[in-house]
């Protein structure tokens, strides 16, 4: 197998692991990426979302340790906060705060930019891979039959903008959500794949704060019971003795710019905690926001002709609403099976097949939970998943459930950090616990209602006469 030379297009989360990943099977690799970057933690203008709060999943975190070894360590040092997941988060939802207990797997909190610039800089220093920067991938060159990805046109940002070419044995697209993937597939007589859209109209809205040495080190999530709900607020210790807070809504129900309107936002979300620290806290950001639209999906699985040397991986295969924080996740589990497949391959040729069946593999679990828990919502618009009132309406009681019930809030994390599918909630253990909690509120809340009725009411004492 011809495996001297990889083209990476984009630096960003998929772009890095995917030059991780492949420096083990390639010669040389190379990453084109469009932005600049100092050797510090920075945003920039190609990964706008960077400014916003962004959780790592606990399976993110544990595969991010094994390609880059002692990686979460790495951020602490500099000065990333980590903790039990199940002890660290003060989360509240459904009337209640989930409990408190010792799940066993480490969460690790940071700013985007310290994640993406620690993995770079590991990337970096492999000695097989080089990130050329203000680069703009503009098209692919391939095969005069166009059967075959044969290397890609960029411009060279800062230089001269002349159109050059490299050449490669693959091509990977880490482009991102506005990848141009399905217009250059167009271009050489491909069909485009089909896009699967799930329109939330989410609007967020971000701002730092100084965290003050007194502070409590919790995870403070305030996330909506739909479908009456809309709100969320997440706020996160991070590095630099830093609070970041993102606040947001769906379905229009926006968080607002302004200063006031901010600190307003957070007062009226369903639990205090995120006012109560805001209102006395300094500011050390301007406050910016972020639209997003829908839920994209690329269904590059049912596709039946590809080109070879070619393929596409992180966002730009699937975007999910925010909220749920499982973005970076998908792209490093993609890049992962990436890695399986690629050792076990004897050509790169037909590679595209088992890959995009096995990155749709990977998506489908976080689809499925970011979309069906979309659709409590009825204004949501899409292709709704079969069974999703049903599963939404069980979701909702084992959200009440883990108020109190180890088990069953162990079921749901393991869920959510993409350790187990979303059926492992219905295992008899856990559907037993959900059910008879849910039963003994109703019975409570009937108690409750009986004794507030006044027709139930003792009558008043008659005086004798
Ligand atoms: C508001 C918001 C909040 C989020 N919060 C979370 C969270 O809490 N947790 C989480 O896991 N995920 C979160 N995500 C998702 C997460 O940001 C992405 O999943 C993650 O960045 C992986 O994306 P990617 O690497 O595929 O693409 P991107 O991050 O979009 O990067 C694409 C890269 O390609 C480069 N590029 C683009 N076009 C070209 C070109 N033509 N030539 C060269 N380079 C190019 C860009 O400059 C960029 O570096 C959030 C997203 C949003 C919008």
């Amino acid at each position: 197998m011809n495996k001297q030379h990889v083209i990476v297009i984009g630096s960003s989360m998929a772009g890095l692991l995917t030059a991780r990943i492949l420096s083990d099977h390639f010669k040389n690799v190379t990453v084109l990426e469009r932005d600049s970057f100092t050797d510090a933690p920075e945003s920039r203008k190609g990964v706008p979302q960077g400014r916003h709060l962004h959780g790592l999943l606990a399976t993110g975190g544990e595969l991010l340790d094994h390609y880059f070894p002692k990686f979460r360590d790495e951020l602490v040092a500099q000065g990333a906060v980590s903790g039990d997941m199940g002890e660290t988060m003060q989360w509240y939802m459904d009337g209640g705060y989930r409990m408190k207990f010792n799940w066993g797997r480490q969460g690790v909190s940071m700013s985007r930019p310290l994640i993406e610039y620690t993995v770079r800089k590991r990337v970096m220093s492999i000695p097989n891979v080089k990130i050329i920067t203000n680069v703009n991938v503009k098209a692919l060159i391939s095969t005069s039959d166009h059967g075959r990805v044969v290397g890609v046109q960029f411009e060279q940002r800062q230089v001269d903008n002349a159109p050059q070419s490299l050449n490669a044995d693959l091509v990977v697209d880490c482009t991102g959500r506005g990848s141009a993937t399905s217009k250059w597939l167009e271009a050489m007589g491909f069909a485009k794949p089909n896009e699967n859209k799930v329109e939330i109209n989410v609007g967020y809205a971000t701002c730092t704060y100084r965290r003050r040495p007194d502070q409590k080190l919790q995870l403070y999530l305030i996330t909506p019971a739909a479908p009456q709900e809309k709100r969320m607020g997440v706020l996160f210790p991070i590095e630099g003795d830093r609070w970041i807070v993102s606040m947001g809504g769906l379905l229009g129900d926006h968080c607002p710019e302004d200063p006031q309107g901010f600190l307003e936002f957070a007062r009226n979300l369903p639990a205090p905690d995120i006012y109560n620290l805001l209102k006395d806290a300094e500011p050390l950001s301007d406050i910016i926001s972020h639209k997003y639209p829908a839920n994209l999906r690329r269904h590059y699985e049912q596709l039946t002709r590809f080109p070879e040397g070619y393929l596409v991986l992180g966002d730009a295969v699937c975007s999910f609403n925010p909220i749920y924080g499982q973005g970076m996740t998908s792209a490093i589990m993609q890049a992962d099976a990436l890695n399986g497949l690629i050792t076990k391959a004897r050509s790169l040729d037909g590679l595209w097949r088992p890959f995009f069946k096995a990155a749709a593999k990977v998506v489908d679990m976080p689809w499925q939970l970011a979309v069906t828990t979309d659709f409590a919502y009825p204004e949501v618009k899409g292709a709704k998943p079969t069974g999703a009132d049903f599963i939404n309406s069980y979701v909702a009681k084992v959200h009440r459930a883990s108020h109190n019930d180890p088990v069953v809030y162990a079921a749901f994390l393991s869920c959510m950090n993409l350790f187990a599918p979303p059926s492992s909630l219905f295992k008899p253990n856990v559907l037993f616990r959900v059910l008879r909690d849910h039963w003994q509120r109703d019975n409570t809340s009937r108690v409750i209602q009986t004794v507030n009725n006044p027709a139930n009411q003792p009558s008043a004492v008659q005086p004798s006469a």
